[in-house]
This record gives C-alpha cells, sequence and structure tokens, in this order.
C-alpha cells in the first residue's frame, strides 16, 4: 500500500457558496505547492472505508491565487460527488499533488481568436483564463493581442456561476466578448438574455463575432452531447480537428444515449 501523503495534499476547505439546487463552489487551501496552467485540472478524491474516489475537476482559479477553486455539480447517483457534497468549510479532501491537462489556451498556433463553448461547470477552465489574462492587461505584461470569446449555456439562470464576473470583466476588457445562453426559458421567465442550447446558438455567434475555421481556435467544454454537436457545427463552419480543442466532463451511458 503507497503512502496516501507522497502523492496527495490534504486541501482545506476555507470557502464554499451554494448557488443552485444541485451547484456549489469552493476554494481550497491546496497544502503545498501546487504549479498549474490555467486550463487543467486537478485530481481531487474522497477515502471511505473500503477505497479511495477520484475524479477530475478543473481549477477555476488563477495560477496567481493562493487558494484554488473549483465548481462543482452534484450527480446524485455518482460515487463521488454526493461525498464532495457533505463537506463544508474547515472539512479536507484528497488532492494529487500533480495537475493535469493539455486544454489550455492556445497562444503558438499564430492564431489570436478563441472560441470559448461551455456548458454549467465547463466554464471553469475559461474563468482561469480569464483571470489570468485580466491580471495580466492591468499589470501591462499582455496586450489585448488575444481575443477571447465565451458561449456559457446551462439550462435557467441561476446555473451560471460566473455570469457577474465574466460580465464585469468583459465590460472592461475590449479582448473579451461573453454571451450566457439558458436552453429552458420556459422555467426562468425573468431572463432576458440569450435563448438555445449552445449548440444551437454557435452557429449565430460565430457569425456575429466573426470566427471560423481560418482565423480561430475553439474550446468546448462540459457536456458530452453539446460537444458532439458542438464539433459537427464547427466543422460546417471550416474548422479543421487542429484547431479544436475539446474537454469531456463525462462519458454517457448507454441509456442516457439512448433517451
Ligand atoms: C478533465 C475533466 C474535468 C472535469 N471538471 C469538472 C468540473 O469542473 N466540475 C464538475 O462538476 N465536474 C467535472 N468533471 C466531471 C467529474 O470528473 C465527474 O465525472 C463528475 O463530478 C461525476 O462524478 P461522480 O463520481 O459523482 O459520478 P460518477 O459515479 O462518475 O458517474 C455516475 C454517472 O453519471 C454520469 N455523469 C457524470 N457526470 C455527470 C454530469 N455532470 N451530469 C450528468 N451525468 C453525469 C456518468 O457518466 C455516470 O454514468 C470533469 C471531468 C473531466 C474529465
Amino acid at each position: 500500500m503507497d503512502n496516501l501523503d507522497d502523492k496527495f495534499y490534504r486541501a482545506k476547505i476555507v470557502k464554499r457558496s451554494d448557488i443552485a439546487p444541485d451547484l456549489w463552489l469552493i476554494r481550497v487551501e491546496p497544502g503545498g505547492a501546487f504549479t498549474f496552467k490555467p486550463g487543467q485540472y486537478a485530481t481531487l478524491g474522497v477515502l471511505t472505508e473500503s477505497k479511495r474516489i477520484e475524479r477530475a475537476y478543473s481549477i477555476v482559479s488563477s495560477p496567481s491565487e493562493s487558494e484554488l477553486e473549483f465548481f462543482f455539480e452534484l450527480v446524485p447517483q455518482g460515487e463521488l460527488t454526493p461525498k464532495l457534497y457533505q463537506l463544508k468549510v474547515g472539512d479536507e479532501m484528497l488532492m494529487r499533488k500533480s495537475p493535469k491537462g493539455l486544454f489550455t489556451l492556445d497562444q503558438k498556433s499564430g492564431r489570436t481568436n478563441h472560441f470559448l463553448v461551455c456548458t454549467v461547470t465547463g466554464v471553469a477552465p475559461f474563468v482561469s483564463y480569464v483571470r489570468t489574462l485580466f491580471r495580466q492587461w492591468k499589470e501591462g505584461v499582455f496586450q489585448g493581442e488575444h481575443k477571447l470569446f465565451i458561449l456559457n449555456g446551462a439550462s435557467r439562470s441561476w446555473e451560471f456561476g460566473y455570469y457577474q464576473e465574466l460580465s464585469d470583466f468583459a465590460q472592461q476588457a475590449p479582448w473579451l466578448k461573453y454571451t450566457a445562453t439558458v436552453s429552458r426559458p420556459w422555467d426562468d421567465e425573468t431572463w432576458k438574455g440569450e435563448m438555445g442550447r449552445v449548440d444551437d446558438v454557435l452557429r449565430k455567434y460565430s457569425d456575429l463575432w466573426g470566427l471560423d475555421g481560418t482565423n480561430s481556435v475553439a474550446y468546448l467544454c462540459g457536456h458530452p452531447d453539446m460537444i458532439e454537436n458542438g464539433k459537427s457545427m464547427l466543422k460546417r463552419i471550416g474548422f479543421t480537428k487542429q484547431h479544436v480543442k475539446e474537454e469531456v466532463y463525462w462519458i454517457p451511458t448507454k441509456e442516457a444515449a439512448a433517451t
């Protein structure tokens, strides 16, 4: 049996905000050095009497923040999220000492338009990009040469964990556009913004923002169906695989895929 402390930190929860009945965010003190790039994920876990349960979670915070932030969706029949949901400020979780993932902002392709498309918790890596660039912009290190265009989908408006923050950044930063779209507006009568699933309005926003397969890199994050549909739509507007990045959060079960 390997020693847990060789591979894992005991990350301590220092803040928790519940933003909807099944969505919440936490901030943790990692418990040691944790160097990551915006867009990467951490592996979080809990120990039960019989085993260790671990899953991947995109990091919301920027590397310049001393705490790490995560945005969770409760999967009621899931193995780990019901356990994470029980945790309160002061509790600890296991966190692997190394971050992982390649879903980072591509600043090397020569393309400076970044089309960032996500569902619900899939906004996490994009918040990390924006927080990082915003700080660098304020410091004069980033001149706005990369342009970020975020299309953020959810069923209802209270599921947008970062609506206010991203709207505020977009008002200040000429290099950022942010649109949130709600797919169940009939459940959300006060919503006055965009309506439709992200994959349904993707074409409209690529036209509006002038993003296509010749000038942009696209990033799809979150729900597997959105990613499949989003990839087909991007292909139709000329994106090749080379310029489409994806972070699929789960694999649909056969039963779910059949419904
Ligand atoms: C790179 C990466 C980054 C991720 N980042 C995040 C993140 O920032 N926030 C976050 O909440 N999750 C994120 N996930 C998903 C996360 O790793 C877990 O899969 C998720 O939290 C469910 O874990 P669980 O143990 O509760 O459910 P499991 O026991 O793993 O799954 C139970 C069943 O639910 C399905 N399922 C899993 N997740 C969902 C879902 N959200 N909605 C509907 N069905 C689902 C599974 O396919 C499975 O059939 C990420 C996944 C990857 C691969």
